[in-house]
């Protein structure tokens, strides 16, 4: 019998690439259920979906931020196998620029958007003694970055959430994971970037203004360019861990990100990221660039390689 998919936030990026891939399953092993807040912009999906629409991959209505939507679409299923909790939104900025409710619509979309959905797919799932839940969360989930204070929070507060669930879940052999990308080259990525070129920057002090749009601002790009995975990169990497046995309960998809979240492990003060992370931005700028350049080159030559586990 096919496996039941539910997806969130399939109208673009990690999301449309993550559906159309696993519609497309050889073994035609999965049934798709694709969803999204606004369905007057399925038309990339419809057209990548292709010759799957209607037989695999079926788009459905969900807006995480919504109880009601989310039961409904739940309700309309026969039951769910596995769910990929994808949608989410970013937001960079010094904190004095930007409002509470701009902040709660962050956390209500990447951290209660995946309670909301847990809390309808779980109960089944653990009477059926059997599921898999995948969390698109983001290295932003283990390690905080520069002006992405309320993102990474709300990533944090998935992987603390997933983390504390995963233990009950074990006995009820259920599996949980976390899929932690490093930068994607999405509308995410560009909505998150025209976004902070709206900011009122007249909020804060001259010193955080100037870090915000000259030091992070100049970064940000650079960094998209030099490690940034595609879509279907991600999408990839995710299909495997819905295929394996035992899927780990973490997973990072961008092995050249690898040893800047190592960091973390390697120094139980905290200091040694922090630190590090302090000299790259204020004090190796030309260091920085030239790492960049580098692991752009690294990049480039492994692309066609890129494999889970590699
Ligand atoms: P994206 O903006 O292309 O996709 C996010 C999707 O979520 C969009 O289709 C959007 O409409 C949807 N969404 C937003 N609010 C929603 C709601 N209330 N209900 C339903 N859908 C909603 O960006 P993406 O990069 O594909 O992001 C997908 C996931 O990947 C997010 O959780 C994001 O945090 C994570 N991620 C992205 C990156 C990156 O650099 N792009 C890196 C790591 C993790």
């Amino acid at each position: 019998t096919q496996k039941i998919v539910l997806i969130t936030g399939c109208s673009s990026g990690i999301g449309l690439a993550l559906a159309v891939r696993i519609a497309r399953d050889e073994k035609k092993r999965f049934m798709v259920y694709a969803t999204m807040r606004n369905l007057a912009k399925k038309e990339a999906l419809v057209e990548a979906a292709g010759c799957t629409l209607g037989r695999t991959l079926e788009i459905k209505q969900l807006d995480v931020c919504d109880e009601n939507s989310i039961k409904a679409c739940v309700k309309s299923l026969p039951r769910v196998d596995i769910l990929i909790s994808n949608a989410g939104m970013g937001m960079v900025g010094p904190i004095e620029c930007r409002t509470i409710d701009e902040m709660k619509t962050v956390m209500d979309t990447n951290f209660f958007g995946l309670v909301r959905l847990m809390k309808e797919v779980l109960p089944d799932m653990k009477k059926r003694k059997s599921g898999h839940i995948v969390v698109i969360s983001s290295v932003m989930g283990i390690q905080g970055i520069l002006f992405n204070d309320i993102y990474a929070a709300s990533k944090f507060a998935v992987e603390g959430f997933c983390e504390s669930l995963a233990v009950q879940a074990l006995r009820f052999n259920l599996n949980i994971s976390l899929i932690e990308p490093g930068p994607v080259i999405t509308e995410f990525e560009r909505k998150a970037y025209e976004e902070s070129l709206k900011i009122d920057l007249s909020k804060a002090d001259k010193m955080t203004a100037d870090m915000f749009h000259n030091i992070y601002l100049k970064n940000y790009k650079q960094i998209f360019e030099s490690l940034g995975q595609t879509p279907e990169e991600v999408a990839e990497h995710t299909f495997k861990m819905i295929t394996m046995k035992n899927p780990p309960f973490r997973h990072q998809t961008n092995s050249l990100y690898t040893p800047i979240t190592t960091m973390k492990y390697a120094d139980p003060n905290g200091d040694l990221p922090i630190g590090t992370f302090y000299k790259m931005v204020f004090e190796h700028d030309k260091v920085f660039t030239a790492s960049l350049n580098f692991l752009k080159i690294l990049r480039w030559r492994s692309r066609k390689s890129v494999t889970l586990g590699k």
